[in-house]
């Protein structure tokens, strides 16, 4: 049990559907070990998701047993694309499409109606400090990481010295628009990748459900015309079984996420030119698979992550585990080393 009069903080990972809630307590010790869900209903705009999370945090803390007077602060974190401090882009987003979401200050919204100090992230830099600080523990103030999270598009971040780099304008770690090396990856005669952020041939455009979807598959299948996935329509839904094909050794499949390991892998060997991390993580859909192809995945990651003789020595590469608490974990950690003034 912690102090009675101890202080928390919360983090609040609000999603399309559900924020999910998470108390983290001064010691660094999570009071909550699942997930604490509550309709998120962003799609009714702003002043209806603000009040959402009030009641997410009320709700962690009444299933918690935590007096509210015992919250030292919030961290929150959202699917951007929105700035370091939480502004919504003035374009919305897929999952703030209510126009009243465009340049919303979501961070200050809930910071005013709570009284209580808000710490702002996207979703994929809250999953790399969660996934830094369970692989390195009390160590992760010491260490450094880099987090490729292969969803919808490709997510993550970068960690120094246990932080979020964040950048100037808050755009760092924006792993899935670094262009990297086509050469070799791609097959004679193969289509240099779209992604949607306008770039060609970025990390994203290959390794990414939108890039299997948009790329990868539909030039894969002109190379298997008989093959089953042919027939699925639309697209989206072939490029979403892919992955029990791959785990089942179907050869297209494998050519896929072939290419998206090795896209991992050359964005890895431009992380250990520009920062030289401790660890390199892959996490996303791929965990979830079988553990022979998640480990032929991981393998094939490594393989073309190109780390000079000296840095093989000290890093490392691994899956990331357990992504359903990260956001929320992640979010209040960033909480918690605000106060702490690290
Ligand atoms: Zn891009």
């Amino acid at each position: 049990m912690a102090d009675a009069g101890s202080w928390v903080v919360v983090g609040l990972d609000n999603g399309g559907t559900s924020n999910n809630a998470t108390i983290l307590d001064a010691s660094g010790r999570f009071l909550v070990d699942r997930l604490v869900e509550t309709p998120s209903l962003v799609r009714e705009g702003p002043e209806i998701a603000v009040e959402q999370l009030v009641l997410a945090l009320q709700n962690v803390l009444d299933v918690t047993g935590t007096a509210a007077e015992r919250v030292r602060a919030v961290g929150l974190d959202t699917p951007g694309p929105a700035s370091a401090n939480g502004v919504i882009s003035s374009k919305g987003a897929t999952n703030f499409v209510d126009p009243g979401w465009y340049g919303y200050d979501f961070r200050g919204a809930l910071e005013a109606r709570l009284g209580l100090p808000v710490v702002y992230n996207n979703d994929g830099n809250a999953a790399a400090l969660y996934t830094h600080h369970v692989r390195f523990g009390d160590d992760a103030w010491d260490n450094s990481s880099v987090s490729a999270i292969v969803g919808t598009g490709l997510g993550g971040g970068v960690i120094e010295s246990g932080q979020v780099v964040k950048g100037a304008a808050g755009m760092a770690g924006e792993l899935g628009h670094v262009h990297i090396p086509m050469h070799g990856l791609l097959e004679e005669g193969q289509p240099l990748p779209a992604c949607n952020c306008g770039f060609s041939g970025d990390a994203e455009s290959v390794a990414s459900l939108t890039g299997i979807e948009r790329n990868l598959l539909p030039y894969w299948l002109s190379r298997y015309p008989d093959h089953e996935l042919a027939r699925v329509e639309p697209i989206g839904k072939a490029a979403k079984l892919l992955r029990g094909y791959a785990e089942n050794g179907d050869e297209l499949a494998l050519k896929v996420f072939e290419q998206q390991a090795k896209a991992i892998g050359r964005l890895f060997t431009i992380a250990a030119n520009f920062t030289d991390p401790d660890a390199y993580f892959v996490g996303g859909g791929v965990v979830e698979a079988a553990p022979h192809f998640r480990e032929w995945f991981l393998e094939t990651v490594r393989e073309h992550t190109l780390l000079r003789e000296e840095q093989q020595r000290v890093a490392t590469v691994a899956l990331v585990e357990d992504l359903d608490m990260a956001g929320a974990r992640g979010a209040a950690l960033a909480a918690l080393s605000e106060i702490v003034g690290r």
